[in-house]
């Protein structure tokens, strides 16, 4: 549906309006087709909502420019990003579809609802739609203006002209393709080699590895992932006074009220991201 009899704006652009006028910074449109060459059964659109033919990609939440710039590095792993705005944009944007167009429209359940057993790849999805491809760095999608974004998705039974994937991955950027040549590393993987590991070859990604079952511990300290670590630890303690002492202390504290704030405000190291080129030059152009 790329026409408009009326002269108006085409369905395509109407939505990803509607997207933005919703919170997100960037919106793009993807073919269940195209998501479904890649996720297995049991994670496709149409296992979501029957017959999906389209899924509008809405992407915000991203940290702000001074957020790259904290005095030290606590304040950004406090704030740095927001993960409900792009859900809340899709949510929007699919009542948006039903109401204006007339065809049935979901919003894809997101990780957080979703444990640790997604319903489908937001990020798939995402690079479907054209707004980012993966990266070294834990294979977050990096767009190539804000760099790091987050992401919702409306699926809908609407038929809507896809974007489509980039033809040019935006990860490695050129300058870390120079680096690796002299030096046979990447920004991202000298920061933190603990849990991310990979190579370029022929100026793309060969192959890359990332290791969340260490990065968790490290990034997501205040998550709700962490409060459970610390309640069960609680709970195993016998002796009153050291039970006190984790439920009653600092760490516990942020973790109980990072709960409390986990659909606005939780975040995680940032240290890969912190000297990736990708969307450096807006992260830099404020005073
Ligand atoms: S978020 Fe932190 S711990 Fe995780 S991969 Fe990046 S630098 Fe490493
Ligand atoms: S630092 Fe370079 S290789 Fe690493 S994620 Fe950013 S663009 Fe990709």
């Amino acid at each position: 549906m790329s026409g408009d009899e009326t002269g108006g704006p085409s369905a395509e652009a109407d939505v990803k309006r509607e997207a933005i006028r919703a919170g997100a910074v960037l919106a793009g449109i993807a073919a269940v087709e195209d998501i479904d060459r890649f996720a297995p059964p049991g994670h496709r659109p149409g296992d979501i909502l029957r017959g999906a033919r389209s899924v509008v990609v809405t992407a915000g939440g991203q940290p702000t420019r001074g957020s790259w710039h904290p005095g030290s590095a606590r304040p950004q792993a406090s704030v740095g990003y927001n993960r409900s705005i792009a859900g809340n944009s899709a949510y929007r944007v699919a009542h948006y579809v039903e109401d204006r167009f007339g065809y049935r429209a979901m919003p894809c359940p997101s990780g957080q609802v979703a444990g640790h057993y997604p319903y489908a790849s937001l990020k798939l999805m995402a690079e479907m739609a054209g707004l980012g491809t993966r990266s070294m760095a834990g294979g977050v999608i990096l767009n190539e203006t804000y760099g790091l974004l987050y992401f919702g998705a409306a699926l809908t039974t609407m038929p809507l002209q896809a974007d489509g994937p980039l033809a040019t991955p935006v990860c490695p950027d050129q300058a870390c393709i120079r680096q690796w040549e002299k030096k046979g590393t990447t920004p991202c993987l000298e920061a933190c080699p603990t849990c991310l590991s990979g190579q370029l070859e022929d100026g793309r990604i060969g192959w890359m590895e990332y290791r969340q079952d260490l990065c968790f511990p490290r990034a997501q300290t205040t998550a709700m992932d962490s409060f459970q670590k610390l309640l069960l630890a609680a709970m195993a303690e016998s002796d009153e006074e050291r039970r006190k002492m984790i439920v009653c202390g600092s760490h516990f504290t942020r973790a109980v009220r990072s709960l409390a704030y986990s659909a606005e405000l939780s975040a995680q190291c940032f240290e890969c991201l912190r000297r990736c080129p990708v969307g450096r030059r807006r992260r830099h152009e404020l005073k």
